[in-house]
């Protein structure tokens, strides 16, 4: 891999979003045979961002403002390389990727997965490669489960390993306010948490299936069905955790998800000032906390 000696992007880069997601209901219903588990998951995009600036050059060259995340594991230079590999042998190109972290890393927010599908979107654009979406969702999904459901954004729900998606109608706009402890996690923190459901912790799909109909029928989704599968796991194992949701019920939060495989909290609210005075008062105690709208 290439790096560069600066993180400045260069004046004929192009600039990509990549959101980053809350999962509004996460049900696992049992584990695999090839080691997965299967999901019913409703995943929402949110206004919070990274930044991917993409520009032409001979080589594949990729930076990053967090230098830690320049290295050959990184999801997007996986992504690019998997695209490289797809140019033909007369004709193989480069790109300048530069990537400006915003979403908090291995935070429950999904902002590697995002990052990687961004790279597979812009490096279409940018290669004319003229892949298709379903294309590109199958490249996603060799990436990461969750990868696939950024190639779309909105609200979707996701099943099997989180690839088989069906769009649902978008959530009335809503806000979020994040609340990222900083902790730190273990590489392999997704894994783990897997590893560490019990039986009691699988559910068969039906809180998913209500949330569903009930965003079909526009509702703003009842907090009971908000259900998170991982919230036993990652309170046991991160025990700090229980202080950061006390933090937002003082704040005023009527109540704290997990989002994703944690350690990020987050509570849905449908007025825009209750939410950015949960996050004001979250910042005042000196905590990361992010008031961001639904995408
Ligand atoms: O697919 P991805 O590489 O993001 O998954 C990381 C890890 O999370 C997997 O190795 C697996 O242990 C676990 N996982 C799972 N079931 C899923 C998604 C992920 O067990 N549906």
């Amino acid at each position: 891999m290439e790096e560069l000696q600066n993180t400045e992007p260069t004046s004929a880069a192009l600039t990509y979003r990549a959101y980053a997601k809350i999962n509004l209901s996460l049900e696992v219903l049992g584990k695999r045979p090839d080691g997965y588990h299967n999901l019913a998951t409703v995943m929402q995009t949110i206004g919070l961002y990274d930044q991917l600036h993409i520009a032409p050059a001979p080589d594949l060259e990729f930076d990053c403002n967090l230098p830690d995340l320049v290295e050959e594991n990184n999801l997007v230079w996986r992504a690019a390389i998997q695209l490289f590999d797809k140019l033909p042998a007369h004709n193989k190109m480069g790109a300048n990727i530069v990537l400006e972290k915003a979403i908090p890393v291995a935070g429950g927010l999904g902002g590697g997965s995002s990052d990687a599908a961004s790279t597979l979107l812009a490096l279409n654009d940018l290669w004319d490669l003229s892949l298709s979406q379903d294309e590109l969702v199958e490249e996603a999904a060799r990436l990461g489960s969750d990868v696939p459901f950024f190639i779309y954004g909105g609200t979707m729900l996701a099943e099997g390993r989180g690839e088989e998606l069906s769009q649902l109608p978008p959530l009335k706009p809503a806000w979020v306010v994040l609340l990222n402890p900083g902790l730190e996690m273990p590489f392999d923190k997704t894994s783990q948490l897997y590893q560490a459901l019990c039986r009691s912790d699988y559910s068969d799909g039906s809180i998913t299936l209500q949330l569903v109909k009930s965003l079909q029928s526009a509702k703003h989704p009842s907090q009971s069905l908000l259900f998170n599968a991982f919230e036993r796991a990652a309170y046991e194992r991160f025990p700090q955790l229980d202080q950061f949701r006390g933090a937002m019920v003082e704040a005023g939060a009527d109540y704290v998800r997990l989002s994703g495989s944690g350690p990020t909290l987050f509570t849905l609210l449908d007025d825009e000032m209750e939410a950015s005075q949960i996050a004001t008062k979250l910042q005042a105690n000196g905590l990361q906390a992010f008031a961001v709208k639904t995408v």
